[in-house]
């Protein structure tokens, strides 16, 4: 297996077959994360980019098998923040230092194109050294290129899995892989900074599933892959269903990091949820971005994704000094800034 973590890190692709080798072995993880750490320390330094999180709506048109604020779920509580709400978390985040700020929800048909660009373009007037990312679910190439006109900068839009079958398993039929893959290429072409990603051990996932993520990661080449834990929720068709593990998350980070050192790879607060130091445990694994959460805390309970998510403790944009001390203890810490990606640059930006 060394072989092929060597391989991968100085090639930054593996064969399909490779991969599913290296996915289906854990054996040389710890070798994988000191790997995994130098790559990261070339481009960011012990640096940590911070994203001030909004989850803006719980509503959503959707009903993804995996998650909690479906459509169908009847029991969840809805809410939805007013432009005046969410101005006020990025007012709070601001003075806290975040210079980034994602605004998250279900797809809520309430929020229209129009009032869309409405608060992006108030944001960013209010806020123009901050960059600004949306992950609001899938929308026509028009609104994309309307979004990013008015001053977004990066969008979220995770793939879920590269498969087709599997994504049949985890979605209804109105919800086609082709229909998230167009977007995501849409989104390119508008402009933005891409994330995709998926969840670690989500139902029907094999290891050639995870092999296929690679390839699509490696062709498509965003800017940031979220890799978080599948976490059940209790009001969901898989509530019954096995969580992904901690292991096998911190595996596909480590060996993200490889494929692509200069990508940006969020500790997920799902990792920090299955484990009490699970986003430490992802930093030293490669990841290099972690995202508090600057929604009303009344709020932050109702957007549950799935059972159990952090909501009142160290996730929380309010004990960033806690979260700062952290990552001191594992010799990190927060960049100043926007923390745009140092694509291209040949591992050169970051020399501490
Ligand atoms: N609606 C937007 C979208 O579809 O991209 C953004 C919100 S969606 C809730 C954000 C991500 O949460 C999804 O892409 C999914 O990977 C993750 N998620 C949902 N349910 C989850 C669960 N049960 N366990 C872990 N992650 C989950």
């Amino acid at each position: 297996m060394r072989k092929l973590i060597d391989r991968l890190e100085q090639n930054h692709s593996l064969e399909k077959e490779e991969w599913i080798a290296l996915i289906s072995s854990e054996s040389e993880k710890e070798y994988l994360f000191a790997r995994a750490r130098i790559a990261s320390r070339k481009y960011y330094g012990n640096h940590v980019y911070a994203r001030g999180l909004i989850e803006f709506t719980n509503y959503c048109r959707n009903n993804c098998y995996y998650c909690g604020i479906r459509h169908d779920n009847r029991n969840a509580a809805r809410y939805r923040l007013s432009e005046e709400e969410i101005l006020q978390c990025c007012e709070n985040g601001y003075r806290i230092g975040f210079r980034t700020f994602v605004l998250q929800g279900g797809e809520d048909v309430y929020y229209t194109d129009e009032r869309m660009v409405r608060l992006i373009t108030k944001i960013k007037s209010l806020y123009p050294d901050c960059a600004l990312t949306l992950s609001i679910g899938e929308r026509p190439k028009e609104s994309y290129k309307k979004f990013h006109d008015s001053g977004a900068d990066r969008y979220l839009l995770r793939h879920e899995t590269a498969v087709d079958p599997h994504y049949r398993m985890l979605h209804p039929e109105e919800l086609t892989l082709r229909s998230r893959m167009d977007c995501l290429w849409n989104l390119k072409e508008a402009g933005f900074q891409v994330g995709c990603g998926f969840m670690a051990g989500s139902p029907g996932q094999t290891a050639e599933c995870l092999a296929e993520d690679m390839l699509f990661i490696t062709k498509f080449k965003p800017q940031m892959v979220g890799v978080g834990p599948f976490i059940p929720h209790h009001d969901t068709p898989f509530a019954g269903k096995t969580a992904g593990t901690l292991g096998q998350t911190l595996y596909m980070i480590g060996l993200l990091r490889l494929l692509k050192p200069d990508l940006l790879i969020p500790a997920t607060t799902a990792l920090g949820t299955i484990c009490e130091n699970g986003r430490e445990l992802g930093i030293l694994a490669g990841a290099n971005v972690i995202m508090p959460n600057l929604s009303p805390k009344e709020n932050r309970k109702k957007y549950e994704l799935y059972d159990n998510k952090l909501c009142a403790g160290d996730e929380a944009a309010e004990s960033f000094q806690h979260l700062k001390s952290r990552l001191d203890k594992i010799g990190y810490r927060f960049a100043e800034g926007r923390g745009d990606p140092a694509e291209g640059l040949g591992g050169m930006k970051c020399t501490t």
